[in-house]
């Protein structure tokens, strides 16, 4: 395609109700008819990225490639069509604040008074084209964060109404809303729906799709009315039903139409169809498993799912290239306890501990490893969890009994997990930590190395401490072995021990590389060794 074609996505009525897995999978929709295509966020507060928000403000602080924390929904977009996205696939209103005052204060609008239209919103749309223009893409998708009619969002609203206005035919609107059942009549709802349309008219903006969110099918009546009330057509007026996994939701879209109709919208003639074969593969191996097991997710947002959201997606695709179910047990590192972690862990055929940050639960992960450690059952450490297994080892094993980590216990005298060199002078909080993909060697012979078949790889990183260099031979003397180095740096990023069937670290995160299409080697491996375990 000549031009690059831009579709919002807004919601209505309620948050929460998808808009990130409905761009997702009209994401995926358009990639399967072989076009270009990306997916934008837009986030309405004003921290410029959530990098600074605690999970239970946000869920996972997802990290790009190129090193962005970014909101979780940039995971959905990678994990759905196997294409990295970066900074510039996320945008906050601390992004366009922050960089249209800076212009202010250079003086770039002498003379003039600097104002939300149109200056924030010129700041929005140039953000929103420069995407498309950078990559030549066929399609923009940019999900607009937020419900329309709050405060917050008005600017980004705005922008897209005069982007609408300006590029015609080239733009289109998809507006998520909700249909509700009423149990007590047995009835689904419109009136919410037909209200926020209006409010988005009161904007100044008509939707050219509505998917409307439902528990229950909604007939052809009420689609009929909801079309009528809002000034869509009828074909345009999907519906997205409740379904068992999100990887469902492109099938479920692709039977109501909603490709054909952006196309046909678009003026864009596509011949082919959206080949989903792999997709359906993957689907009907994810319903149809072999056996199944129950792996252990020691953290402490253990009641918050969305707070390790990629580890829970790649062990989905783990355990699909594995023909296996895997129940993911959520347990809180802060309720384990020398009393209880048997009753609590003896259950699980294989454990992987979190990452994190601070003080809180990290006594009851490293009980965790040490039970992991010496009977045998798959470990898996992230980060912060990598960290703890380097920790409990120089306990437990080196005898060096307050071991800790310099972020948690500054005045230890065996300090093995410590600050990165370069981040002790760091005083800011924003996006200072060692962020985004560094390469890392593998060792001959490892087990990392037979797991991904490669001698160096590249992997996401968020941290600030790293493990104490000094240490380095002690701990190989007695068996926990660092395998990957970045030889730049010589920063240690993974640690396996020798005598363990399946016990590997990683101070990087996998969990942000994992897609459908390509299932991250370690997950693959460690879901493999549980299953071993569990065998037995
Ligand atoms: N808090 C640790 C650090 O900063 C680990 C971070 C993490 O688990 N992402 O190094």
């Amino acid at each position: 395609m000549n031009k690059t074609k831009y579709i919002f996505v807004t919601g209505g009525v309620a948050s929460s109700l998808g808009k990130g897995i409905i761009s997702a999978s009209l994401a995926k929709l358009l990639q399967a008819r072989g076009f270009n295509v990306t997916i934008q966020k837009l986030d309405p507060y004003l921290n410029i990225d959530p990098g600074t928000l605690n999970p239970y403000e946000h869920g996972e602080c997802y990290v790009t490639e190129d090193g962005a924390e970014t909101d979780l929904d940039l995971g959905h977009y990678e994990r759905f069509l196997n294409l990295e996205t970066s900074q510039a696939n996320n945008i906050t209103t601390g992004i366009i604040y922050q960089s249209v005052i800076n212009k202010e204060r250079h003086g770039d609008y002498l003379g003039k008074t600097v104002q939300i239209i149109p200056h924030i919103t010129d700041e929005i749309k140039y953000r929103i084209k420069l995407l498309g223009k950078s990559k030549k893409l066929d399609f923009v998708i940019t999900e607009i964060g937020g419900t329309v009619g709050d405060i917050e969002s008005l600017p980004y609203i705005e922008a897209l109404r005069q982007m609408k206005w300006e590029m015609g035919g080239d733009c289109l609107v998809v507006h998520l809303t909700l249909v509700p059942f009423l149990a007590a009549t047995g009835e689904l709802k419109t009136k919410p729906t037909q209200h926020s349309v209006k409010m988005l008219l009161e904007y100044g903006v008509q939707p050219d799709v509505l998917v409307c969110r439902t528990e229950h099918h909604i007939p052809e009546a009420l689609r009929k009315k909801i079309a009528l009330f809002c000034n869509v057509e009828y074909d345009s007026v999907m519906e997205s039903i409740d379904t068992n996994t999100i990887y469902n939701v492109p099938i479920l879209m692709q039977e109501e139409g909603l490709d054909k109709v952006v196309l046909k919208k678009l003026n864009i003639t596509s011949s082919n169809n959206a080949d989903l074969t792999k997709w359906k593969e993957f689907l009907y191996k994810l319903n149809h498993p072999s056996k199944e097991i129950t792996i252990g997710l020691v953290g402490k947002y253990a009641e918050l799912k969305d707070a390790y959201k990629s580890i829970l997606e790649s062990f989905i695709h783990a355990g699909v290239a594995n023909d296996c179910k895997v129940n993911v047990e959520m347990v809180h590192s802060e309720t384990i306890n020398e009393q209880n972690y048997l009753e609590k862990l003896a259950g699980l055929s294989g454990i992987l501990v979190a990452p994190g940050f601070g003080e809180r639960g990290i006594e009851g992960k490293i009980i965790t490893i040490k039970y992991a450690r010496e009977n045998n059952v798959p470990f898996f450490g992230i980060c912060l969890g990598m960290q703890c297994a380097v920790i409990e080892f120089a306990r437990n094993v080196l005898g060096y009994e307050d071991a800790h980590s310099t972020e948690i216990k500054s005045s230890t005298t065996h300090p093995v997990i410590d600050i990165m060199e370069d981040q002790k002078k760091i005083i800011s909080k924003g996006g200072t930590m060692r962020l985004g993909a560094y390469p890392c060697n593998l060792s001959q012979k490892s087990k990392v190395q037979k797991i991904y078949k490669q001698d160096e790889i590249i992997e996401r990183h968020r941290h600030r401490y790293e493990f104490n260099n000094n240490y380095i031979s002690e701990f190989e003397s007695k068996g926990m072995i660092p395998v990957g180095i970045n030889t730049e740096s010589e920063l240690v990023e993974i640690i396996e021990l020798k005598d363990h069937v399946w016990f590997i670290g990683t101070q990087f995160h996998p969990e942000y590389k994992s897609t459908v299409a390509n299932p991250h080697p370690l997950f693959v491996s460690f879901v493999n060794a549980a299953i071993n375990y569990n065998e037995k």
